[in-house]
């Protein structure tokens, strides 16, 4: 796609460091290196979000991720844990259009990196779970 970075990142029109690359996604090291390693995954067809894969793609892509993730915990005996984070949208953090996947190696409670993830179980009774479960698994297709 035009004017889209990472599908001239993965085209080699624009350099990057590659870490992994096969028909089906490019894996290269994201310039902010939040922690030594973080690499982004991305399919090489231009898809924007997580709502842009169909099945197929998914199965695809989401099928390279462990064993990249396996070459980075290899590569770095040191590592500790990893995170794998997906943001789909500006309201969710996404500021690349291309559909990516970031690895986020963890050294440490000391790493530039941080989740928040609330508590509300306080706010929600077995009914409202029972609804809300219910209004998404009518809608899969
Ligand atoms: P997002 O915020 O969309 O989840 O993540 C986009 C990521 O792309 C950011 O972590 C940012 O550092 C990375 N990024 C943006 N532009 C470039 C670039 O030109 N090269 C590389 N390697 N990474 C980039
Ligand atoms: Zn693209």
């Amino acid at each position: 796609m035009d004017n889209c970075i990472f599908c001239k990142i993965s085209q080699k029109e624009i350099p990057s460091h590659t870490v992994y690359e096969d028909d089906v996604v490019y894996a290269f090291l994201d310039i902010s290196q939040v922690t030594p390693g973080h690499t982004l995954v991305i399919p090489k067809k231009h898809v924007m979000d997580i709502f842009d894969f169909d099945d197929a793609l998914a199965a695809d892509v989401f099928a390279r991720i462990p064993k990249i993730a396996q070459a980075i915990e290899d590569a770095f005996p040191a590592i500790e844990g990893l995170n794998i984070v997906n943001n789909n949208k500006a309201l969710a953090y996404q500021s690349v259009f291309h559909s990516h996947i970031h690895l986020i190696p963890r050294y440490s409670k000391e790493d530039d990196f941080s989740m928040h993830f609330g508590d509300h179980t306080a706010d929600y009774t077995t009914e409202k779970l029972a609804d809300i479960a219910d209004k998404i698994r009518k809608q899969v297709r």
